[in-house]
């Protein structure tokens, strides 16, 4: 007699196996796990969230010197398509800051949960079993800002869910360290 869910040889009929029943216990206590430990933020950086977009104010730019060489008469033209530019970044930017501001991710001491999203809430539950690797990363952008990239590197195969990232974070050797305390 072998065990319905995972294959395993059971000694009696009709029973759980311990693998099974090992996972189930498991499961139930990180669904129940709601003591939290730590929480960190994203944060929302007006210069760094700027400095991102720094390419496509660049072609603006060169769009509207452009415009400019062929025919000085075309400046209504140009003013306008700057001041069109000018409203949809600072949308952009106001959006972007609601957005990021909602990023928030809670250590639990089974696991941890990434929380966002403005209309629609996303979740995300990542289990320490799960976890292959943790660390963070700090590009040269994000290093005039102090931010940061925390990577969580998942048991899985699929490539498409194997790396999450929250990012940006501010203090990030700070947020780390209390990440790494927690996961000894
Ligand atoms: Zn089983």
């Amino acid at each position: 007699m072998n065990c319905k869910i995972c294959g395993a040889e059971l000694k009696k009929p009709g029973e759980l196996c311990n693998n099974c029943m090992n996972k189930l216990m498991k499961d139930q206590e990180i669904r129940n796990d709601k003591k939290e430990y730590y929480t960190f933020k994203k944060t929302f950086a007006l210069g760094y969230e700027l400095l991102r977009k720094i390419e496509q104010i660049g072609i603006l730019i060169l769009l509207i010197a452009l415009l400019l060489s062929v025919d000085i008469g075309f400046w209504p033209y140009t003013l306008a398509l700057g001041v069109a530019y000018f409203l949809w970044l600072t949308l952009d930017m106001l959006y972007l800051r609601a957005s990021i501001n909602r990023g928030v991710c809670t250590l639990y001491r089974t696991k941890l949960v990434y929380k966002e999203g403005i209309f629609r809430k996303k979740v995300v539950e990542i289990p320490y079993s799960d976890v292959e690797e943790i660390y963070y990363s700090v590009g040269n952008m994000q290093r005039v800002f102090h931010m940061g990239t925390i990577v969580i590197k998942r048991k899985t195969r699929n490539i498409l869910q194997r790396n999450f990232f929250i990012e940006p974070v501010k203090n990030i050797e700070t947020v780390f360290g209390k990440i790494e305390e927690l996961l000894k």
